[in-house]
């Protein structure tokens, strides 16, 4: 079968492959979209921290079972669309037994540490599908985006009365506006990117912010004296500073974006203003809530993703990607 293997960075080379061995508990899928993420963007570059060359990417993914292996409990018919959690944990380390498989410590993600769904067929746990039969594949796989803004809003403690400030507008800023919406809380969104912040303001932001033209402090004034929470998805020192100069006393900063460098974090500030500080990666046990936020937001997924066809488009779709961000918020290629 066909699969796009990144060799080297810039290098996604067209290679026939082995069909993958159908193990226990394991289910055969007919990959049917894959989404193209900042990460793959990182990984296909060279310089994602946990990434080694070569792999076959691609964690954003749904698909049609072909097949299941021996020991499956078959819990959806053969030629079901399912989406899936793309997280193999091990299940017995502290953060396995704590519930929080996402930070597990031999943590493993499909397209980053195990071949991923640049492919045409992929092996996956049976445990790890979501049924998604309702929705468009290209649809489907923006669950896992979502997945991660769920994660942020649960790790945030956001609530209804909150005022949340979602730095960066990309694919992972806008499917965290989504979330915090859905729960009633008020968000103003803050990009560099004009075409962005538009985009935002089309799904439901209540204010947005360009940091390069925007006063802060008409932002402070627009809050009523700062924000609540702050939901970071860029992780660039100008966001943390106005983030943590923006929160509130007794805030939540949520950090998602991942930077290949350590920050500075402005300590004085953190303890006077006694911000929690919170790390969210990946997620636990929300995968299903993000499904269910996605059947309530599919015609506004639809406005976040491109949609290009065929699986032999990808190189092509990769370079767009990350040369157009102004253009492009999620890439998905349906196979
Ligand atoms: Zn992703
Ligand atoms: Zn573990």
């Amino acid at each position: 079968m066909k699969a796009y293997v990144t060799e080297k960075p810039r290098h996604l080379s067209l290679t026939e492959v082995e069909e993958p061995e159908v193990g226990p508990g394991q289910v055969l899928l007919q990959v049917r979209a894959v989404g193209i993420c900042g990460s793959d963007h990182h990984i296909y570059l060279g310089h994602h921290p946990y990434a080694r060359l070569p792999m076959v990417q691609g964690h954003e993914f749904c698909g049609e079972i072909l097949r299941y292996g021996p020991e499956c409990k078959e819990t959806l018919p053969e030629g079901s669309q399912v989406v899936i959690e793309p997280l193999l944990r091990c299940g017995t380390c502290y953060a396995c037994r704590q519930g929080r498989y996402n930070c597990c410590e031999s943590l493993a993600i499909f397209g980053v540490h195990r071949p991923g769904a640049f492919q045409e067929r992929v092996v996956v746990p049976e445990y790890l599908m979501h049924g998604s039969d309702d929705l468009e594949p290209q649809v489907a796989t923006f669950a896992e985006p979502l997945s991660i803004a769920v994660q942020a809003v649960k790790r945030g403690r956001i609530q209804a009365d909150d005022i949340v400030l979602v730095l960066g507008a990309g694919p992972i800023g806008l499917a965290t506006l989504l979330a915090c919406k859905d729960i009633g809380a008020q968000v103003v969104i803050s990009d560099v990117m004009a075409s962005r912040l538009e985009k935002a303001r089309a799904l439901g932001a209540d204010q947005v912010f360009n940091p390069e033209r925007d006063d802060p402090q008409a932002l402070r004034a627009y809050t009523g004296g700062g924000v609540t929470a702050v939901i970071d998805a860029v992780a660039v020192e100008p966001a943390i500073r106005l983030g943590i100069d923006l929160l509130r006393a007794a805030g939540r900063y949520v950090l998602i974006g991942m930077s290949g460098k350590d920050l500075p974090i402005p300590i004085s500030t953190v303890v006077a203003k006694e911000i929690d500080i919170i790390g969210s990666r990946n997620s636990s046990n929300v995968f299903a809530d993000a499904v269910a936020l996605l059947r309530r937001n599919v015609s506004k997924v639809e406005q976040i993703i491109s949609v290009s066809e065929g699986l032999d488009t990808l190189p092509a779709m990769m370079d767009y990607s990350i040369e157009h961000p102004e253009k492009v918020e999620k890439m998905v290629v349906v196979l």
